[in-house]
């Protein structure tokens, strides 16, 4: 029998929050569809949830498990989780209940209507502090602007993908994954689910105040090429002020005399002109940066161990996913 539904879960040391994960899934997916399957991607944790997940397929043999070989983050896990979900749908969620899996009750049907490829859930940011969500509002504002592609505040990666979607995410092969901006860039129709922000049930986030701001630039950089193209107007800016600076000391000279030079102006004249030129080079380090990791064609993840006997030990994006995609991985895992 086909899956039908596939859920992928990435799971960071979430010892503490899949026992009930494992409860709330099996209850919400059984009553969805008899043919569902839940793939939980261990992202090299340091704690227990590698033997947790061997114990949970064990019990349950639609929980199946991939591990990675070391941590490769929240992107490169749920690309593994995506390239081995067999469903025709297929749901992502976080491990810790923040995506509540009884919204996949409302999200399915829409998918069904074959209208839309894609269904995201928004959530409302009532219980988030005000400085945190006036940050993000205002980070939003200002990415639209910048970016090509439409970003909205309060989406993020709970969702459900038809084949057609998750077809497209994994023909892009690209190391910089800002999978936000990935979702939105694929296109196709997209309907909308609201739900009220909920806190983590157990354990830790692992955002810390950095990496939302390197998360930030991410964003920013992953999608447009307009912070090279503003760093050639500045440049145009502060040359113009420079140039107008030195015919007016030049004018000034002529007319009142030779007078003493400004020590005050040359050092700042010195530093400004300092500081503007690493921001730019800054800018053109962060593409240099993408450029080399690109060119490196590094896989996004590598599999340590897995619920399949028979899946390959390593996985990048590439030949075997197109092996999967066209259904032999599907075999093979099915009678094994
Ligand atoms: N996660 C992961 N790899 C990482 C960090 C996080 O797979 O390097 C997973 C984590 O286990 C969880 C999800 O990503 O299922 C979201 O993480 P978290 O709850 O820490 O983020 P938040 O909800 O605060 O955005
Ligand atoms: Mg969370």
């Amino acid at each position: 029998m086909p899956i039908e539904l596939s859920v992928v879960v990435p799971c960071y040391d979430e010892e503490e929050s899949l026992p009930r994960l494992v409860e709330v899934l099996t209850q919400e997916l059984s009553a969805l569809t008899p043919h569902f399957e839940v793939i939980l991607v261990d992202d090299g944790s340091r704690d227990r949830t590698l033997p947790m997940l061997r114990e949970v397929h064990r019990a349950h043999p639609r929980f199946r498990y991939l591990s990675l070989s070391r941590n490769f983050g929240k992107e490169s896990a749920m690309l593994a989780g995506l390239s081995h979900a067999r469903g025709d749908k297929v749901a992502i969620m976080d491990a810790d209940l923040q995506h509540p899996p009884t919204l996949l009750a409302q999200m399915l049907p829409l998918l069904e209507s074959g209208e839309y490829s894609q269904v995201v859930a928004r959530r409302t940011r009532t219980d988030d502090p005000v400085v945190r969500t006036a940050l993000s509002r205002l980070y939003y504002k200002m990415m639209n602007r910048l970016v090509e592609v439409e970003l909205e505040d309060g989406v993020g990666d709970f969702r459900v993908l038809d084949r057609r979607a998750v077809r497209a995410l994994l023909t892009l092969g690209e190391t910089n994954r800002f999978s936000k901006g990935l979702f939105a860039w694929i296109g196709f129709p997209t309907a909308v689910v609201d739900y009220e922000n909920v806190s983590r049930e157990a354990g830790a986030t692992k955002w810390s105040l950095r990496s939302l701001f390197n998360y930030g630039i991410d964003g920013v950089v992953s999608f447009n090429y307009r912070p090279l193209r503003m760093s050639i107007w500045l440049g145009i800016v502060v040359t113009a002020i420079a140039v107008g600076y030195a015919l007016w000391v030049l004018v000034d000279a002529i007319v009142n005399g030779n007078s003493v030079p400004g020590y005050v102006t040359t050092i700042c004249a010195v530093t400004a002109l300092g500081g503007v030129q690493l921001i730019v080079l800054g800018v053109i380090g962060e593409y240099l940066g993408r450029i080399y990791a690109e060119t490196k064609q590094r896989p996004l993840f590598l599999l340590k161990e897995s619920s399949e006997l028979d899946a390959p030990v390593t996985s990048v994006l590439g030949r075997e996913h197109e092996a999967l995609e066209e259904g032999h991985g599907t075999e093979r895992s099915e009678q094994a």
